[in-house]
């Protein structure tokens, strides 16, 4: 089902307006110097449509260096004046959005740890009615689509249209490279159910290392997100929060001068036409996958009608396990990733199992 939100279109400040939006900054505002520095070089790249500053930081222990907060927001203020570039911060709280929208903060985001909470969301849309300010949602730390939707939708609905989302990554218990895992199919889902909402990725979340960031950003472009969200630091060695994320302001602009924009189709017809061929071969390939799996399912009824009638368990481990092995060593000798074919069988084995326990009554 789509979801119904009213957006207007967000405006990227650049001069070609195919670009992805580009909102760079320090992840916190430490002094006037290093906002006024990190912006300036920022203008100079003319690759940034916001500057982002935290100015209250949420962090995982208390006794770490939790922002400035009110005096930033003159800073910002200064940084508006000199460098003639929209600010954008992150509001946790009622009176975050106040103080906020007093110094004429151009774009509040709600961070991954406030979009997790409906009551806190709540209050900051309440706070927000019927002002004329853009507001970006993080995901959730948890990989929830219902909950980042409700989120957008509480914005949404106290009147705020030019909305966007920030896919940001999610907590992993498991460790890994990405400091918070990417979950791609997520955003795509967003963008199917609300094809109009614009995406931006946050690649240094994402990341954790600076190193990993152009890799992220390139892959959320490829994916057609909307806009980047990128940390960048004027000195980011000394950085109070987020210190090997963050990107110098020509790490920045070479990242960004560097990435592929793609088209969603080819310039030339003859390009068209192959692809088109590449595509009709695949239609006949997944109708030929949904045949043959249908005929899979009808056996599996009869599977079931047959234990029903000899009395029989509808889980048989041995089988399960067998089937799991051989076909995951016939999927990967044909060159199929292991982990895909084993999702895919637990998937296929599930519905069985669901049919065949239907069966049983
Ligand atoms: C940030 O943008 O600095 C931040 C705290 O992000 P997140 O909410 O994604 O952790
Ligand atoms: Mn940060």
């Amino acid at each position: 089902m789509k979801i119904d939100l009213n957006l207007s279109p967000i405006a990227n400040h650049l001069e070609n307006p195919r670009w992805p939006a580009l909102i760079a900054g320090p992840c916190s505002a430490e002094s006037e110097e290093q906002l006024l520095d990190t912006a300036r070089q920022l203008k100079e790249t003319k690759r940034i449509s916001y500057f982002r500053a935290g100015v209250w930081k949420p962090r995982t222990r208390p006794g770490s260096f939790e922002g400035v907060g009110e005096v930033a927001l003159k800073w910002l203020q200064t940084v508006k004046q000199e460098t003639g570039l929209r600010t954008a911060v992150e509001i946790a709280t009622t009176e975050h959005v106040e103080l906020a929208l007093k110094y004429g903060v151009d774009v509040l985001w709600v961070g991954a740890r406030t979009s997790v909470n409906p009551f806190s969301v709540q209050e900051i849309a309440n706070s927000i009615k019927g002002c004329n300010v853009m507001v970006l949602v993080k995901n959730p730390v948890n990989p929830d689509l219902q909950l980042w939707v409700g989120a957008l939708e509480r914005i949404n609905r106290a009147g705020i249209t030019q909305l966007a989302a920030i896919h940001r990554g999610f907590s992993a218990y498991e460790k890994s490279v990405y400091r918070n895992e990417p979950v791609w199919s997520m955003p795509i889902e967003l963008k199917t159910l609300c094809p109009s909402l614009p995406i931006i990725c946050d690649p240094s979340h994402i990341a954790g290392k600076r190193d990993l960031v152009p890799l992220v950003a390139q892959k959320a472009l490829d994916l057609n997100m909307d806009g980047l969200m990128v940390e960048v630091h004027n000195n980011p060695c000394i950085a109070k929060s987020d210190a090997e994320q963050q990107l110098l302001p020509n790490a920045y602009a070479q990242m960004i001068y560097a990435l592929q924009l793609r088209e969603i189709t080819p310039a030339r017809p003859e390009q068209r036409s192959e692809l088109d061929a590449y595509r009709q071969q695949i239609d006949v390939i997944d109708e030929t996958i949904f045949r043959s799996m249908a005929q899979r399912m009808s056996i599996s009824q009869k599977i079931g009608q047959y234990k029903k009638d000899h009395n029989l368990m509808v889980l048989q481990l041995n089988r399960w396990e067998e089937i799991l092995e051989k076909r995951c060593g016939l999927a990967t000798a044909m060159g199929l990733n292991y982990e895909f074919t084993k999702r895919l069988l637990e998937l296929v084995h599930e519905e069985s199992i669901n049919l065949q326990t239907e069966i049983m009554g």
